[in-house]
């Protein structure tokens, strides 16, 4: 037997401590303004030029934020790194601050991709999302593939896309295989991030709830944690690691 398996499914209120707003919340940004959604999703992103050069401008402006990951980030990294327990992350988040708390990359499965990498539509290469944002400051707008021509955008998975089948199916193997799961930062009414906890609960998973608001889990949950995301959780795993 290896070490127990800790899994954490994270959503945007495990970031916003970083600056990062939460698109969807109650005050959004896509909320607030419909339009902003467009940028954002596929069809529109595919059929307009217009859209995509103001998809890129969206990033680049959020980009230079300079965020950096927060003290939820490192716990779970420090966790992973004290070697008390297998740590799997489940993020619905696009913006790589669990990678740059120091957690390994193949312990971090992106549901809805990232923001880090850019991809093409024609041909499937790949790229730092760093070096579109170089070409947008040469005064490109709209940079297309350099190897084919194509549309290049984030290896995001945006709205009207479908989620990767092989990282859902490795999230719910750890979904199913971990003794704790903890859902942070995340309102649990949205798939796939429900259909994980029901997994994990199935299958005897202790749930740690820890969220601003109420969730539909609640009262499945085995501890359900209202403070805030950056001081509850360090002490939750600090709890965790001498128990
Ligand atoms: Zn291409």
């Amino acid at each position: 037997m290896g070490k127990p398996l800790v899994a954490f499914l994270t959503g945007a209120g495990i970031s916003t401590d970083s600056g990062i707003p939460d698109y969807r919340g109650p005050s959004g940004l896509w909320t607030r303004n419909p339009e902003h959604e467009k940028l954002v999703t596929y069809s529109y992103y595919m059929a307009d030029a217009q859209i995509r050069r103001q998809s890129w401008q969206m990033r680049r402006d959020l980009w230079t934020a300079g965020v950096v990951p927060n003290a939820a980030h490192r716990a779970i990294a420090e966790l992973e790194s004290s070697g008390v327990a297998a740590v799997r992350v489940l993020t619905q988040n696009i913006d790589g601050l669990h990678q740059d708390a120091g957690l390994p990359s193949r312990k971090v499965l992106e549901l809805h991709g990232t923001s880090r990498f850019v991809t093409c539509v024609s041909c499937g290469s790949r790229g730092p999302v760093a070096e579109v944002f170089a070409r947008l400051d040469a005064g490109e707008t709209d940079p297309a593939c350099l190897p084919c021509g194509g549309i290049l955008k984030t290896a995001t998975v945006m709205f009207g896309e479908a989620l990767d089948a092989s990282v859902l199916s490795e999230a719910a193997a750890i979904a199913k295989a971990c003794i704790v799961m903890f859902a942070v930062g995340t309102s649990l009414q949205v798939y796939p991030a429900a259909g994980l906890v029901d997994l994990a609960v199935d299958a005897g998973a202790r749930l740690v709830i820890v969220n601003a608001s109420p969730t539909p889990y609640d009262e499945m949950a085995a501890e359900v944690v209202r403070e805030p995301i950056g001081t509850a959780l360090p002490r939750l795993l600090r709890e965790l690691a001498v128990a």
